[in-house]
This record gives structure tokens, sequence and C-alpha cells, in this order.
């Protein structure tokens, strides 16, 4: 029993909190209210037609019981003696009752099942009336045990003066069509109370059983396991909504891919050093070796570890701006100065390799913008442009800026390196996309490299700096001619 009830209880508290219980009800609730309207207004229409009826009948009995009057008091004493008394018998109908009074009013004589105590009552009613004398005016008296009488008054003259009055009255209802016509109403508006509510209830479960569909598969669904799609396929809200709900689980789900391809990159990122450091290591303490072969190691390791310092910078970056926590801090700067300064710091890596870096044109830009991550994004495009360009004779990279249309600014890198084949083009900018897809760093036996290779991530860091300014990167390439990358910084950058 115990049992029972505790499992009853929430089931209780369910139905007590569930929508459809609630919308039948209120739907059952505002038809109730239609139906006790209506009824009242038939109720009362009914009682007006009885009422004149009742008075219709009275009228027709009344022009009877006149003449029946008449006759009487002629054959009781000559005319002159008014009125006749109650000996006289009146041809009454069933339950009429009929009394006389004089011209106050005063009961003289009473026929039919009526006693004075009721007689003398409707004469008190009678006279509290306002005198009118051209409408009928019947009125209505409740008789113990019988019910509502109306009763008609018809004022009597003899010679011109009020001799006094002729009251008749009889059942209000006679048939005893509003009790029953009253029990009709209730009876019909229970009835059709208890089919709306279950009618309604079970059109709302009908109507609400995708919702139940949905919060259960919402409920399977996990952060893990975000395949799971809803299956309501119908065009109405409900449908809608489902189709928003789905929209947005792939969404998440799209994140939560991302999420993981970038660890498991990431890992893979730094699983590749981090073997080669162990390998060499290894290598290196087996035996007895020559400074020489030591040194070499240690060449080895240092380069590992300045791809791994570089990549763990550049995943810290991403992270940053994954969770939004990048704040621009926008400040007012020439965009030449900028890019001949970044030119500059990359001067002798250049010279190094070989490489002539030139500035192109550099007239006065205006713009305002983060210094600092603008600077990392123009670094980011030189230092690949260096990076990727062979190192032999001939070879040259340039920056430059211009005045676009509308207000913009651009900042362009034109190399002429090996180019990239047009079908990395549209990949270039995904996080740890490389073209060449072994790694693009390679121990180099004779020293340290001179710069960190690459991890896949600078052209996706960059592209996120143009975005945050709300510019864009956009890349020409002609394999074996060279490459040219042009950023391109809105109006809303520029600061006159
Ligand atoms: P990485 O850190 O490997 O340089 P990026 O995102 O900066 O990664 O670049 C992605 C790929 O685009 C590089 O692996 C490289 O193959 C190619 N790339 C970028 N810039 C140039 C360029 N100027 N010339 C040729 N290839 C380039």
């Amino acid at each position: 029993m115990k049992d029972s009830l505790v499992t009853l209880k929430p089931h209780l508290a369910g139905l007590l909190h569930s929508i459809r219980l609630r919308l039948s009800l209120w739907f059952s609730l505002v038809l109730a209210l239609i139906l006790v309207l209506f009824s009242a207004f038939v109720y009362y229409r009914q009682t007006q037609d009885v009422r004149e009826s009742s008075v219709a009948r009275l009228l027709v009995r009344q022009r009877d019981l006149y003449g029946a009057l008449v006759a009487a008091s002629r054959e009781q004493n000559t005319g002159t003696s008014w009125p006749p008394d109650s000996s006289v018998d009146f041809d009454l109908e069933y339950e009429e009752v009929f009394f006389l009074t004089d011209p106050a009013g005063q009961v003289s004589g009473m026929w039919g099942r009526i006693i004075i105590d009721q007689a003398e009552q409707v004469s008190a009613k009678m006279k509290a009336l306002p005198p009118n004398r051209d409408s009928v005016r019947a009125i209505s008296f409740r008789m113990d045990g019988r019910g509502e009488y109306l009763f008609l008054p018809t004022p009597l003259y003899g010679d011109n003066r009020l001799l006094g009055w002729m009251v008749l009255g009889q059942p209000a209802d006679p048939l005893g069509q509003l009790p029953r016509l009253a029990l009709t109403l209730v009876l019909g508006t229970a009835f059709t109370l208890i089919i709306a509510l279950a009618g309604g209830y079970w059109l709302a479960d009908r109507a609400l059983r995708p919702v139940k569909t949905m919060a259960r598969t919402a409920q399977a669904i996990e952060a893990t396991g975000l395949n799971r799609r809803l299956e309501v396929q119908t065009r109405d809200e409900l449908g809608e909504l489902a189709a928003t709900f789905n929209a947005m689980l792939d969404r998440l789900q799209a994140a939560f891919d991302r999420q993981r391809q970038f660890t498991a990159d990431a890992s893979h990122e730094l699983r590749t050093p981090l073997t080669i450091i162990g390998l060499e290591t290894d290598r290196a303490l087996a035996a007895a070796r020559s400074s020489e072969d030591y040194r070499r190691a240690l060449h080895v390791i240092q380069s590992e570890n300045a791809f791994m310092t570089h990549l763990v910078s550049e995943l810290l970056t991403l992270a940053r701006m994954d969770a939004g926590q990048v704040a621009l801090k926008r400040e007012p700067f020439d965009l030449s100065d900028l890019a001949l300064e970044v030119a500059e710091r990359f001067a002798a890596l250049a010279a190094n390799k070989g490489i002539r870096l030139q500035t192109g044109p550099l007239p006065e830009l205006a713009v305002a913008g983060d210094r600092q991550y603008l600077s990392q994004m123009i670094a980011n495009l030189v230092d690949n442009a260096i990076k990727y360009s062979p190192a032999r004779d001939g070879q040259w990279v340039r920056v430059e800026t211009a005045a676009g249309p509308d207000q913009s600014a651009e900042v362009r890198v034109i190399d002429n390196g090996p180019g990239i084949p047009a079908e990395h083009l549209p990949h270039l900018f995904n996080r740890f996309y490389r073209v060449d897809s072994a790694r693009s760093h390679n121990v180099d036996e004779a020293g340290p490299a001179e710069q960190p290779p690459g991890s896949g991530l600078g052209l996706s860091i960059a592209q996120w700096i143009a975005h945050m300014h709300g510019g864009r990167i956009t890349v020409e390439s002609q394999p074996g001619q060279g490459t040219t990358f042009r950023v391109i910084l809105p109006n809303d950058c520029r600061s006159i």
C-alpha cells in the first residue's frame, strides 16, 4: 500500500504539472463559462415564454369569468348590491383561484383553493403597483406548496365608478416546463463538460506527444554521443523546434569534433619531437661517444625543443582564442610603420638564407587595431615566405602596404618561392594543415635549425587575428612562381 502510494505520488505530481491537464482544464473552464451563459439565456427566454402564455390564458379566462360574474350579480340581486357572496358557484378550471376586493383592496369573496391570508397579500402587492390602466399587469405570488402563481387583477366599474377588483390566479407554469428545462440544461452542461475534459485531454496528449519524444531523445543524447537527432517531421511549431534543436546538435557535434581533432593533432605534434628527443638521448647514452656526437645529439634536442616551445606558444594562443579570452587593445598607429618594423626583424633571418627581403611601397596608413596581434599576423606571413623559399640566389620576399577601396587597408607579403598547388589553397588556413603532410621540420644534422619548423598553425592564427579586426586574408599562388598573401582590414580599422 505504502509502495503504491510512493509510486503514485510522482506520477500524480507529474500529471498536475503537465501542460496536457492544464490545457484541458482551461479549455473546459472556458467551455463551462460559455455553457452557463448560454443555459442562463435559454432559461430566461423560456421563463418569459411561459409567463407570456400564462398571461394570455389568464386574459381569456378573465373574460369568461367577468361574464359569469356579471351574470351572477344580476341574478343575485338585480345589480344594485355588490359583490356577490361566496356561495355563488363559478366554474373554475383546475388549480385556478379567484377573489374579489372592494376599491380599497379589502377582500370580499374567494373561490378556489385560496385562503384569506394569501388573497390579502396578493391584494397588497396589487395596491403597491403604480396605477396604469392600459397595460396588463400580472402579479406573481408564491403559493405555499403549490409553486409560483400569476394573478391578473381587473377593475370592475358600475355607474361610472370603481366597484372593486376581480383578481384571477393560475399556476405560472402549469405544465412544469421550467424545472424540466433546468434539469436538462444542468445535465447537458455536465455531460458536455465531462466529454470536453476527456476529449481536450486526449487532444492535448496527442498534440504534445512529439514533445515527449523530444524530451526522451534529448535525455538519451550525451555529450560523447551527439550523433542522435530528434525525429519530429511535422512542419508545425514542434517540427520547427525539433529542427532548431537538431541544428544546435549539429553545431555542438561539429564543435566537439573540432575539439577532439585539435587535441588529437596537438598530441600528435608533440609526440614526434618527444620521440626524437628520446631516441637521440638513448643513442647518445648507449655507448661512449665522441664529443662531436654529443654535440650533434644536443643540437637535435635543441632543435626539437625550439619546435615544441614554438608549438606550445601557438597552442596557447589558439586555446585563448577559442576560450574568447583575447581582448584586442585597439590603438591608432601607422600600418606601414608596423610592416616595416616586422620586415626589419626578419632581415637577418632572410639574409642568412640568401633571400632578399624587400619592402615595397609603404604609404602612410593610419589604422586602429591591436598592434601586437597585427604584428604577429604579418610576422607569420613573412616567416612562412622565408621559411618555404629555397635557399638559393634570386629569391626575394616583399612586404608592401596599400590603401584599398572603401577606405580599407591592405598588407601584402609576396614571394617568388615554390608556390602552393591549387588543391591545397582552400585548406591552407585550417589548423595543423600543411601542404607537405610529412613533418616539415628536418633535423639538420650539420647544426641547429635556424628557425622553428612549421606546425600548421601559423596561418590559422593569422586568419583569426584578421577576423578579429573585421578583416580577411586571401592567398594567390602559382606553383613554381610564388605566393601572395593579402590582408585586407576594413575601413572601421582606419583611424583618420
Ligand atoms: P606552418 O607553421 O607549417 O608554416 P602555416 O599555417 O603557417 O603552418 O602554413 C600552412 C602551410 O602553408 C605550410 O605548411 C606551407 O606548406 C604552406 N605555406 C604557407 N605560406 C607559404 C608560402 N609563402 N609559400 C609556400 N607555401 C606556403
